[in-house]
Formats: C-alpha cells, structure tokens, sequence
C-alpha cells in the first residue's frame, strides 16, 4: 500500500474528491463513471507518482482521498458538492475534483471564491460553456461559467483551446470580460501569469480527440497533450484548486483517456504543492 492510501497519517496537502454527476451533460450520460477510472489509472502499476517537475505525490501527507460524491435522493446535488468542497477547504486541504460533467465546477468555484476572494480561473476547453441557458436548462454543463461570471465569482476567467464559440457565446464572453485564447491563436511558448490564486478546470475535450477520444463532444483540432502540460508547467501562479470533467468512459474503449486524465492530475496536482 502507497501513502496515497495511507488515511492515518494527516497533515494532508491536497483533496481527492470525484462526482459522480453528469445529470447537466446535453447530449451524452457517461461522464459520471469517469472518477473511479481516473482513480485507476492514477494508482496503476503501469508508471509512477512522480511529476515530470520531479514532485512525489505518493508521498507521504500529500493525498487525502475523500471518495465520491453521489447524488442522494431529496438534496440538492450543487449543495451536496458546494458543503463538501467547502469542508475539505476549511480542513486547510486543496482540492482536486474528479468530474462528473463541467456543471459541477459552478458549485466548486461557489466554495473556493468564498475563501478565495479575488479568485483567477484558468479554464482549458473546447467550448466557452458561457451559453445563459442550453435546451433550457441554465445549469447545463454547457453554462457553468456563465453562472459564475454573473454572480461574480471570479476576477480573471483565461480560457484556452476554445474552437466553437458561436455569436452568443461571443457576446457573453465580452460582457463578462473573459479571456478567451481561442485555439486558432494558440502558440506553444504561450505563458500565463496570474496576480491573484488561480482555480484550473480542465475540460479532457480541450484536447483533440486523437490524444483523448473518451468524451462527450469529440471536437478536432485542439490541444495535444503535450501542450497542455507545458502551459500548466510554464504557469505562474498560486493554484488552490482543479477540476478534471468531461471525461465519458464509455466513450474511451482502450483506457487511452484515463491515462491522460492521470497524467494531467499529476501535473497539476505538482503545481498545487509548489
Ligand atoms: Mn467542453
């Protein structure tokens, strides 16, 4: 047994904690049993805990695993996800969130801008998911940062690997001041620089589908791999949180997914201890 596992031995630094959420996701279930997979790969035999940076992150009080989160039947998921993010927050634990569909991270970023204020997000997607509502729903998946934008949840929102933003989409990014570094733009020495503490949330389909086929919307052209991590690596900034989302296992038959989603957990969970 690793110290991943080792629950015994706190002063932890970093939260695991997944959910199993994907009631917002607009045209495909799937992204609900992504947690215990990514869980999988992270822990599998096939490589190790070390970052590329060089930081361990099987040692020991570096990983709490808090376990998944399900829906309950009569509560209200966003609450259950908001209070539990929040108590891993005031144990002084920063979290890592397993996705679950990208509306969970309005609930997250509702927790960690309460002891955050000031909050920058760094956001890797395909998509702007500033739509107001999608097929009436204003909590889908395609709508998160919408939501936190207008209850001003954060300063900075820098979104990265963008390549399907349409006319509204465009608009609201302007209204809210976001950020977008749209894919066509993308240049490899690209480097970001943030004043405030920084939430990362990675939507697994901000890459192109050839490195990670295993999601909901398949959209090429996008991010290899590689690239994300240098930009996470390159990053200059305090990170206090992460999300991984929208990684759907039934849409990823040789695991080539979870592997990828394991691999970004480690690096990002590097950045969080430096
Ligand atoms: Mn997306």
């Amino acid at each position: 047994m690793n110290q991943f596992e080792d629950v015994s031995a706190p002063p932890y630094k970093l939260a695991l904690i997944g959910f199993r959420y994907d009631e917002n996701s607009s045209s495909m279930k799937g992204a609900a049993d992504a947690p215990p997979q990514i869980r999988a790969a992270f822990r599998s035999d096939a490589s190790n805990f070390w970052s590329e940076m060089g930081v361990d992150l099987g040692a020991e009080g570096t990983f709490f695993d808090a376990g998944d989160v399900e829906p309950v039947v009569g509560t209200e998921m966003f609450s259950l996800i908001e209070d539990s993010v929040r108590t891993l927050l005031s144990d002084n634990l920063a979290p890592i969130c397993l996705g679950g569909d990208q509306s969970i991270t309005y609930p997250i970023i509702r927790a960690v801008s309460r002891k955050y204020p000031g909050l920058s997000i760094l956001h890797f997607d395909a998509h702007p998911d500033l739509y107001d509502e999608l097929l009436g729903n204003h909590h889908s998946h395609a709508s998160p940062f919408a939501r936190i934008m207008e209850e001003g949840l954060a300063k900075r929102l820098v979104q990265v690997g963008i390549r399907t933003i349409n006319g509204h989409q465009r608009e609201q990014a302007e209204r809210f001041g976001v950020e977008v570094i749209e894919m066509r733009h993308w240049r490899d020495d690209l480097t970001l620089d943030f004043a405030s503490p920084v939430y990362i949330s990675f939507d697994v389909d901000a890459l192109d589908p050839a490195f990670a086929p295993g999601v909901s919307h398949r959209e090429p052209g996008g991010l290899s791999t590689r690239q994300a991590i240098g930009l996470i690596q390159r990053l200059q900034a305090k990170v206090v949180g992460a999300d991984i989302v929208e990684f759907n296992p039934r849409m990823d038959p040789i695991q080539t997914t979870a592997a990828v989603c394991a691999k970004l957990l480690k690096e990002v969970g590097a950045k969080m201890l430096k």
